[in-house]
């Protein structure tokens, strides 16, 4: 298992360098660079008005976490007292990418709808 990751961690090191990345004189998104643009205002289908409406984007962030929480709680348990540390920590990941959700709210009624989310290294609303 363990020689799997290794294998796809080269791979996605070639990936991430390309050659014919730099010999373009405009910048073009290659694959492994995913770079997205995002109009900061889309037109965009609103459930609530029934009709197509201007939707402001953003993008979603993580909420802070509470420390009320089962899984922190439980956390705070297991950690507490001697011994190891109670659960294994992930050192390699396959994936270089996380996923990115963007957030449209429609500027006539308030309501918000999610994107699905894409696997994008770079994410920027361009403002005009
Ligand atoms: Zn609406």
């Amino acid at each position: 298992m363990s020689r799997y990751l290794d294998l796809t961690f080269v791979q996605n090191d070639k990936i991430k360098k390309p050659t014919d990345c730099e010999s373009f004189s405009e910048h073009v998104p290659c694959k492994g660079e995913l770079m997205m643009k995002v109009p900061a205002v889309m037109n965009k289908y609103c459930p609530k008005c029934k009709t197509h409406t201007e939707h402001s984007t953003s993008i979603y962030k993580k909420g802070a976490q509470s420390p009320m929480a089962q899984g922190a709680r439980r956390m705070k348990r297991k950690t507490k007292g001697y011994g190891s540390f109670p659960k294994q920590i992930q050192k390699r990941f396959a994936k270089t990418t996380k996923k990115t959700v963007l957030k449209l709210k429609c500027r006539e009624c308030g309501y918000t709808i999610q994107t699905d989310g894409m696997r994008l290294k770079k994410v920027e609303i361009s403002r005009v």
